[in-house]
Order: C-alpha cells, then structure tokens, then sequence
C-alpha cells in the first residue's frame, strides 16, 4: 500500500497531525521534497513538535523514516531535529536520508537573506532558508550530495570548484565577502560528519520495501497551491509539491499511489505574499487569526486568513488527484453565527469557479455565501453523529464543491481529534 499526504490549499492545512495519525499503519514514511524553511506541527503522548525536517511519522517505534532525495537538506537543522525529539522521550527512531538528497550549504541561506534585502519591498516573503538558492543551484547542477560526504578526497575539488563559481557572484554581485575554504571545510567537519550514520541508498531500500507489500506513506511540505509548476507562480516555493512528484523526489520512481489524502483546512490561510482571493481583513481576520492561533509554525509570522475557498481548493484537490480528503480545524469555526465561503471569483465582472492564471488573480474578487454556525464546541466529537446538523451541512458543503470525499474530520490538535467518515 502506497499513501501520500499532501496538501490541497497554501501550506499549514495540518499533514503533520494527519501523518502522525496515519503512520500508525505505515512501514515506511518519506519525506520527499522541501526543506526547513516550513514547520510540521505535532501534538502526541510525547508532548508538541514543531518538525522541519523529519517525517511526521517518526515517533512510533515501529516505522522507518526518510529523507528523500528531492528534499534540500539542512544538515545542522536535521542534527539538532533528532537530538531534539530524542530528548524528549521518543525512543530511538529509525532515521534514514538518501545518499542522493543534496545539501543546502550556508552560501545558500547567506544568498538567500541578500536577495530579500536587495528586493527590498518587492520581496516574495521568504523564510530566508535558503530554500531558492539551493534548488536554483541544483538545477544548474552545483550543489553537493549527502552521499559525496563518504569521499572525501573528491568533495574537497568539488567543493573548491563550487566556491570559486559562489564567489564570483558572492562578492561581483552583491558585493558580500568570499567564503574561504577554511570556513567550508571547518563548517563540513563540524556538522556534516554526523549525518554519515543516516545515509543510505534508499532507492534499494524502497524497491525491497514495496516488493515485500510494506505500507509506505509520502508526505508532503507546503500546499498544491506553493508548487513550482502548477501553483501561484512566483509565490509558490522552489520545489514540486505535488504527490505526482513523490515517487521521484522518494527514489522510487515506479511506485503507484494508491491513496492520496488531500489535507484541507476547514478555512483558508496564507504565509507571506502573493494573490489570497478570499483574504479577510481587520476584526473579522484577527478574530479567525486568533482562533485558529494562525501564526507560522517556522517564523511565528501572522497569517492571512480568508474564508474557505472553493474554487483554489477544487483545483488544489484536482493537482494533487486526491482520492479521499482530510478536514481540518473545523472547530476553530464554531464561535461564528454565520460562515463566509469563496464560492466562485469574479474576474473583469465576470463569474468563474475555475482557478484562473496567476496573473489573473489579483484582479480576481471573490464572490462569497454564508452557511450557518453551529456555535458549540465539536472539540469532543469523535462521531459523525456526534456533529451538530449545522457542521454535517458545512462538511457537505465543502465535499460537495470540491469534488472528493471528506474521509477524515479534524476537531482539535491532538491525534486523536479525530473523526472518521
Ligand atoms: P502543516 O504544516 O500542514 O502540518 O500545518 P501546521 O503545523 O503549520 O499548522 C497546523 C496547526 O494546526 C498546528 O498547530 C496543529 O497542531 C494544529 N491543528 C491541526 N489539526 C487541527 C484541528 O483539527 N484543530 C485545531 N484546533 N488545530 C489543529
């Protein structure tokens, strides 16, 4: 059985809390594109983690977990991670990361905090993770495998030469000072040496796996909304989001996805910049901010909040061609009398329930409809039955507008707020 966790909106529609609740009955699970630059937040018997890096199915002791070749690997990020949930309790996880995940150097992130100050205001709103440097660069071909670390004859050249190419633009470009190999070398040896007992060839792992009907699970950064090709470009992220990439991005390109889990968040959010049809704004935004506790799991950053948008959503759940849908946080709306859903936009006086092209967003206006509230707390409901008429209306709404069953109800952070459809 091959599950992906993705998600259908922006990002932060909340995969973590559905693959820590499904990895219950995976073998395997990878995270398969993305870097540190955004947060998985978990809540568990062993306490809340905010994950960059690891797979969210890493605190049960039955299931490997691995970083996949097309994530952009933050080595001290994903050191500190392990030693982190070690600390607390989580006993001995078994961590992999491909040979062939590449490394995200400290030039990227330094590249990354130049490039947002030399935009200035016109910035894209970037963690500064060195997100897009490292995926510029491994397109071009220039960065280092994990795997480079077991020849170190090698990598000492092939570092040179990337540092004599980084230079040129580190110091021509943006007049910043030239990294010494001293400094990458010392950096390799401090951090880099203590990823070697991760490493492994995954893709032969995988293909073993799969041959043997082990339960693999692909999980998600960000939202079909942020990928690269399909999403609101510029404002998507440096990589492919989608679960059609996942086999690739997990190094084993022939796997078959039997399920996706599309995750959905009962509203809409949004981090950084970029068109948000359905943004809300002044005592109507801060009340769902505040409600849902909407400040970014990486950067603590506010985000936009907005009504439920059917129509990015229907697109977001047709990109990643989900199969059944997870709901989330539909008990942040239980304190409204009325709730506002995007239902179509509305470009040049025109209506359209079609996801139009980026450039065509910002002058799309949403055209919006209210469905009643419940105004109760559904934290405690763990039935179908157990949801007042009103929430049954709204979850059918959405189903219906979407196009794809909702299987899965989430009413609280905690694992097991959870219904099941
Ligand atoms: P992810 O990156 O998609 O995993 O999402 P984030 O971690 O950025 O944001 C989801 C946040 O909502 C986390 O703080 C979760 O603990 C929390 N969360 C997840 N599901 C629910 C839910 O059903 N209700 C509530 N109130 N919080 C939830």
């Amino acid at each position: 059985m091959v599950k992906a966790i993705v998600g259908a909106n922006w990002g932060d529609e909340g995969k973590g809390k559905i693959t820590d609740m499904l990895a219950k009955d995976a073998d395997i699970i990878i995270r398969f594109q993305g870097g540190a630059n955004a947060g998985h937040t978990i809540v568990n018997n062993y306490g809340k983690f905010a994950l960059h890096t690891l797979p969210s199915g890493v605190f049960y002791s039955h299931t490997t977990s691995i970083i996949g070749n097309g994530v952009a690997l933050n080595i001290p990020l994903l050191v500190k991670e392990i030693a982190s949930i070690v600390e607390r309790g989580v006993p001995k996880p078994k961590i992999l990361v491909s040979d062939r995940a590449q490394i995200v150097m400290p030039y990227h992130i330094l590249f990354d905090q130049l490039e947002e100050e030399r935009l200035a205001g016109k910035s894209f709103g970037s963690t500064k993770s060195g997100i897009a440097p490292f995926y510029s660069d491994k397109f071009a071909k220039k960065t280092v495998l994990a795997g480079e670390l077991l020849y170190p004859d090698a990598l000492e050249e092939h570092l040179k030469a990337l540092m004599q190419w980084k230079n040129l633009t580190l110091t021509g470009v943006y007049g910043a000072e030239a990294y010494t190999m001293e400094t990458i070398m010392e950096w390799k040896d401090r951090c880099c040496e203590r990823l070697k007992p991760f490493l492994c060839d995954t893709d032969i792992l995988l293909s073993d796996a799969q041959a043997a009907g082990k339960s693999i699970m692909f999980e998600a950064q960000l939202g079909a909304l942020r990928d690269l090709d399909l999403g609101i470009y510029p404002y998507t992220t440096s990589s492919n989001t989608l679960a059609a990439y996942a086999p690739i991005g997990s190094g084993c390109p022939a796997a078959r996805i039997d399920d996706v889990v599309g995750v959905v968040k009962a509203y809409s959010t949004c981090v950084g910049e970029g068109p948000f049809v359905s943004e809300m704004f002044g005592e109507a935004a801060d009340k769902l901010r505040a409600a849902g506790a909407e400040y970014g799991a990486k950067t603590g950053r506010p985000r936009r909040v907005g009504a439920f948008d059917t129509v990015a959503t229907r697109y977001g759940v047709q990109m990643q061609q989900a199969t059944e849908i997870a709901l989330t946080k539909l008990d942040v709306l239980s304190y409204l009398d009325k709730i506002p859903v995007c239902t179509g936009y509305s470009v040049e006086g025109r209506e359209t329930h079609r996801f139009p092209f980026p450039a065509a967003l910002d002058s799309a206006k949403p055209v919006t409809e209210y469905l009643p509230g419940w105004q109760c707390d559904i934290s405690g409901a763990r039935k179908w039955e157990d949801l007042p008429k009103a929430a049954q209306d709204y979850v059918s709404f959405i189903e219906n507008a979407i196009g794809c069953p909702i299987k899965y109800i989430s009413v609280g952070a905690e694992r097991d707020s959870i219904i099941f459809r």
